[in-house]
């Protein structure tokens, strides 16, 4: 099994060493660090940037090196991934700092809404729930157009939304089948994300209504742990092992949908 979106010190996670030590121990044939990325010309992002220190537009070519090394110590393939920060209006800024980066495989996330972080929940808790509602369907309008956009092999989490408990709740049927057609028409997979599986929220992303609907159109998924530290990598990935094996499914090898690109 292969863990593709994993993350490092070269974002917010812990020492890539320590990750990939990691995913041996937990019996992993391969990991992918996806770290953050966001190339978004606005301040407010260059602004966040610098307050969290992490700029892997600046510094994938040194995290490509610290990689290029542990793989001659480790029986483990190593991916030189990222996870970008995906917004419509910023479609170019990304697509030339892919092709200039050249990474093994690029992960697309929708992070963002209405000027905030999904997650922040002082921006949404006090908004009326019609307002909350709309901006959901604003969420998934976004990552349809993360999807059409085909910039990225996979599309994290799908339904983000869900962590933060001012927004759960919203997603509706429609922006399932909205969201399914749209991974039906591209190259893009959705991943089945462990992030908070273990925690506060206690579910995949995406959920077991959402990935339904996606399985019943046949769309293929892949996997990740959204692992910040080496101890989260092994139970997560043991709890994706066991509901691919409820569901009777295998996730989709990157290889394969990387060919199809
Ligand atoms: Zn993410
Ligand atoms: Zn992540």
């Amino acid at each position: 099994m292969y863990d593709y979106h994993a993350h490092t010190n070269y974002s917010d996670g812990a020492f890539l060493r320590w990750m990939v030590e990691a995913a041996a121990d937990a019996g992993l044939d391969g990991i992918g660090f996806a770290d953050h990325c966001n190339v978004s010309p606005e301040s407010t992002a260059r602004r966040y940037k610098r307050a969290f220190g992490f700029n892997l537009d600046l510094t994938y070519e040194r995290r490509r090196e610290a990689i290029e090394a542990v793989r001659e110590d480790v029986d483990v393939d190593v991916f030189d991934a990222v996870e970008m920060d995906y917004d419509p209006a910023h479609e170019a800024a990304i697509a030339e700092f892919l092709d200039d980066a050249g990474f093994d495989y690029a992960v697309g996330s929708v992070h963002e809404l209405d000027g905030a972080n999904v997650h922040t929940r002082s921006h949404f808790a006090d908004k009326p729930e019609s307002e909350r509602r709309e901006l959901v369907d604003r969420y998934f309008e976004k990552l349809v157009a993360l999807v059409e956009s085909e910039l990225f092999a996979i599309a994290a989490h799908p339904d983000l939304i869900e962590r933060n408990p001012h927004l759960r709740g919203f997603a509706t049927e429609d922006h399932y089948a909205a969201v399914a057609d749209a991974f039906r028409n591209s190259r893009t997979v959705p991943e089945i994300n462990a992030g908070r599986l273990l925690d506060d929220y206690g579910e995949f992303h995406p959920s077991p209504a959402f990935l339904d609907r996606l399985v019943d159109a046949g769309i293929e998924v892949t996997v990740g742990t959204d692992s910040h530290d080496p101890d989260a990598i092994a139970p997560r990935v043991r709890e994706i092992e066991a509901e691919l094996d409820r569901r009777g499914m295998e996730a989709v090898r990157l290889d394969q949908v990387v060919e199809r690109a």
